[in-house]
């Protein structure tokens, strides 16, 4: 029998109707003779209030019990979702991630899927059973501790369940119809692609646009799983929402397809740095080893020796970055004279694969910004993306200006 994926994000298992109204979309699945495994998110904003409570009551908190606190909001919409199966006469039984059980890494809060076996669920199937509810996000460490994948992570799963049993296409259901050139909350005039490749989905998803986690697309690329974006909230039919898929598979395409942003960056500067070499190494292993995720980095022409020093990172990563500062410092790694942190900054990214054909991809989009009156701070490349650090204050208006600069209301 062919199996399906179905993924329901936390808006599509809000509360008891919209977990009725995912149940009846499985349903009919089933109907049309298809085995389907359902991932469930948290009912919306449950994580968040999870990850709260975990903050306050331990600002310094051990990661094994963040993990065993902030999993559980899946595990009530697992049992709701298949309850709500069951009344529908529609043979279903939800699994918790260690049931399964779904093997990770001890890397908690950032666990990675590294196995899962099928013997459970598949005996399940064999006895008709017709749905295997899943919670998403979580899996079991080595050690035998619930870990959990990341914010997002329930996408991650529900790729790794379709490569694990061969299904069909992994459906990603969420609160929009699709991916759009851009987030569709802050341009209202963004289009819905009908597809996107792979490759552009991975740099818009790591560049910030959350419609599916990063890894969840990596994990599509690499087992070629049919991977499709669409709305919990419409009637679908096997052309609605948006396929990801292989650059080959895509006929008309813009130069630039999509623009994301992420709005909580922050630009960090070591002012008057002693240049010499190893210079880079001494700050940037210690940063590291402090857990401090940086981006962008810019090194300033030096005068008399001494040279300035930029990076970005999360602003919820400033703190620990000032202190690994610091303690280097103090140890004598490094010496400068001032770390300067600019707090309100976002970061906007335009992508396309286009651009590995296509040159004048950055002057137009420094244009589109300079008319806006918006000053870069820093800027980044890479084959098939330009990134640049702004005033968060003009994310919004940035956006904008980009998508109407490079034409993506209208297709190629
Ligand atoms: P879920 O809870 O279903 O996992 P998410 O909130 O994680 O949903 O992701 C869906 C949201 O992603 C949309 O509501 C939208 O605001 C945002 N988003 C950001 N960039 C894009 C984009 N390019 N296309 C579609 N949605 C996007
Ligand atoms: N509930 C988790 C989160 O909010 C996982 C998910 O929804 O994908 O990050
Ligand atoms: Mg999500």
């Amino acid at each position: 029998m062919p199996l399906l994926v179905m993924k329901f994000g936390g808006t599509s298992v809000a509360d008891l109707a919209r977990i009725k109204n995912a149940a009846e979309k499985v349903k009919r699945e089933v109907e049309r003779g298809h085995e389907v495994i359902v991932i469930v998110s948290a009912m919306s904003g449950k994580t968040n209030e999870l990850v709260g409570w975990v903050e306050q009551t331990s600002p310094m908190f051990d990661a094994r019990e963040y993990d065993a606190v902030v999993s559980s909001g899946e595990n009530v919409t697992a049992g709701l979702m298949s309850l709500t199966l069951q009344e529908m006469d529609v043979p279903a039984r939800s699994w918790q991630g260690w049931q399964v059980p779904v093997q990770t890494t001890s890397a908690h809060s950032t666990a990675r899927i590294e196995d899962i076996p099928r013997a459970n669920i598949d005996a399940k199937f064999a006895e008709g059973m017709k749905v295997a509810v899943i919670a998403g996000f979580q899996g079991l460490s080595p050690e035998g501790r619930i870990t959990t994948l990341g914010r997002g992570g329930s996408d991650t799963t529900a790729v790794a369940f379709a490569a694990a049993f061969d299904a069909i296409r992994c459906d990603i259901y969420t609160d929009v119809d699709g991916v759009y050139t851009t987030d569709p909350r802050i341009e209202d005039k963004a289009r819905k692609l009908d597809k996107i490749a792979f490759e552009e989905m991975l740099e818009l998803a790591s560049l910030g646009a959350k419609v599916l986690q990063t890894r969840s697309v990596e994990l599509a690329m690499r087992y070629k799983v049919r991977l499709r974006v669409l709305s919990s909230f419409e009637d679908n039919d096997e052309h609605s929402g948006t396929l990801v898929c292989d650059e080959e598979d895509i006929m008309e395409q813009n130069v630039v397809s999509g623009i994301a942003y992420q709005r909580d960056e922050a630009k960090m500067t070591l002012i008057s740095v002693a240049d010499r070499p190893g210079i880079a190494a001494a700050i940037f292993g210690p940063l590291a080893s402090a857990g401090v995720n940086v981006d962008m980095i810019v090194q300033n022409i030096s005068e008399e020796g001494r040279t300035d020093m930029t990076f970005s990172c999360p602003v919820n990563q400033v703190a620990r970055a000032q202190k690994a500062m610091e303690d280097a410092r103090t140890n004598g790694d490094i010496n400068f004279h001032e770390l300067v942190a600019d707090t309100d900054v976002a970061k906007i990214s335009v992508v396309g694969i286009g651009m590995r054909s296509h040159a004048g991809v950055a002057s137009k989009m420094f244009d589109a910004l300079a008319k806006e009156g918006i000053n870069i701070k820093v800027i980044t490349t890479s084959e098939i993306k330009i990134s640049v650090l702004i005033d968060r204050k003009y994310m919004e208006l940035a956006v904008q200006a980009l998508h109407d600069a490079f034409g993506l209301e209208h297709a190629a």
